[in-house]
């Protein structure tokens, strides 16, 4: 989306020096996934849940949390869920980040990441919003069902991938803001990686998600 890369220094808690190279700033702690332990599983709302769903794809080794870089990626998810907020926007967009961004490093692993000063998500669009059987008004999500499951996570992880970089050092997707064709291409190179893992999560209960104790979610949002 709109980039204006902008590095600002976030001190977040204890500062390390990096000798010889701009000041980078610091990690983000777990709080998200320990919100979500802590809550009732009935009172979980849809994003919460698709939250749960990239989180649980993200904890373990496979093709997908593999494209963002492994486990580490969590904690850009756990500030996404920080920075956003519902909006109201065209149908076509589901959610849109902009304004700076700030880059953040993980003082042990070294995982690093950025994050926009705005995420919105959209109530009218397709995290949302579904079509009547008569009327497709709002796009599909590659090729899932608007207002599904399976469209939450996938969003999720399309954004989480304007946050990352890949095994090749460069965001896992190019920015697409003011693109809407390349958004729908970048939806479709996550799905293409994701496809197994956002279709065997989707099929798993809460109770199934949240059957780790907290303190191993804990650790593994923190973890290398
Ligand atoms: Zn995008």
């Amino acid at each position: 989306m709109k980039s204006i890369v902008f590095l600002i220094v976030a001190v977040l808690s204890a500062p390390i020096a990096f000798a010889g190279s701009p000041p980078v700033n610091l990690l983000v702690t777990p709080r998200i996934a320990m919100a979500i332990v802590a809550k009732d599983e009935r009172k979980l709302n849809d994003l919460d849940k698709a939250y749960l769903d990239a989180f649980t794809i993200l904890r373990d080794d496979n093709p997908c949390s593999r494209l963002y870089g492994g486990t580490g990626a969590i904690e850009a998810l756990n500030e996404l869920m920080r920075v956003l907020r519902p909006a109201y926007l065209d149908r076509h967009i589901a959610v849109r980040m902009s304004g700076q961004t700030t880059m953040y490093k993980n003082a042990t692993s070294g995982f690093t990441f950025r994050m926009f000063e705005k995420a919105e998500l959209n109530m009218m669009g397709s995290f949302y919003r579904g079509n009547s059987p008569t009327e497709r008004r709002v796009p599909l999500v590659a090729d899932f069902q608007p207002n599904t499951r399976r469209t939450r996570v996938a969003l999720l992880l399309h954004e989480l991938g304007h946050l990352v970089r890949g095994a090749d050092k460069k965001w896992v997707l190019l920015d697409d803001g003011h693109d809407l064709e390349l958004s729908v291409k970048n939806t479709v190179l996550v799905v293409d990686a994701c496809r197994d893992q956002i279709e065997s999560v989707t099929r798993m209960t809460v109770a199934q998600q949240l059957e780790e104790p907290l303190t191993t979610i804990a650790q593994l949002a923190t973890m290398p």
